[in-house]
């Protein structure tokens, strides 16, 4: 018998989306462990995490009565082995999203899987984006506003194919940079007579919840 595979677990609790277009969504966050990115600003500690074999995951995910999983980190897509506990899920009519940096397309046994994936592309390493790696299709963009990432959204928005494209304040120290991104979000939307960008806000974080 072979060694049972483990995954790199932070936590795993129930809550509600707190961002995004499906902000106040009760789910569970299933939070891996590991990025591909180091974004300074990161409010993930990477290093404080459990191993857990795809049972206990799914063991713990069962116990709570939410029948909506989002994977999130860290980066999930760097979790190759990860299909066997999103396929049993899937199996036991789990609704499931991703939240990811976009910058590698999910792994091909991912395929279906999810119904739901959010991209967080990070403009502060938009050089390691490249288009024969990089996700080009969403259900929706986020960018934080971590300084002047006009460009860098006018090029995903050609680069990533999306129903939402959201621009987010950056939380440093618990100040949010709101009016930079509504002034950001001004400059985006010009000329156009519906918001072409929206404002997608960590509510979680102001209403103190995780
Ligand atoms: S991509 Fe996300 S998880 Fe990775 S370092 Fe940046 S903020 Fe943290």
């Amino acid at each position: 018998m072979g060694i049972e595979e483990t995954f790199r677990v932070i936590e795993i609790f129930e809550s509600l989306q707190g961002e995004g277009a499906n902000t106040g969504m009760p789910v569970v966050f299933l939070r891996l462990a590991g990025c591909n990115l180091a974004c300074p600003w990161c409010d993930t500690d990477q290093s404080k995490f459990e191993m857990l074999t795809a049972n206990q995951v799914i063991e713990q995910i069962t116990a709570f009565n939410v029948k909506a999983v989002i994977v999130t980190g860290g980066e999930p897509t760097i979790h190759t082995g990860l299909e066997e506990v999103l396929t049993r899920l899937k199996g036991r009519g789990y609704w499931l999203g991703l939240e990811t940096n976009g910058m590698e397309r999910p792994p091909l046994t991912w395929v279906g899987l999810f119904d739901y994936v959010a991209v967080s592309p990070k403009a502060m390493f938009s050089p390691l984006y490249d288009d024969d790696q990089m996700i080009g299709e969403a259900d929706e963009v986020r960018i934080v506003v971590d300084g002047d990432v006009g460009e860098f959204c006018r090029e995903i928005r050609n680069r990533i194919k999306a129903a939402y494209y959201f621009l987010s304040p950056c939380e440093r120290g618990g100040e949010f940079n709101i009016k930079e991104t509504i002034e950001l979000l001004g400059q985006l939307n010009a000329g156009h007579r519906s918001g072409r960008w929206l404002l997608s806000l960590q509510t979680h974080k102001l209403a103190g919840f995780r």
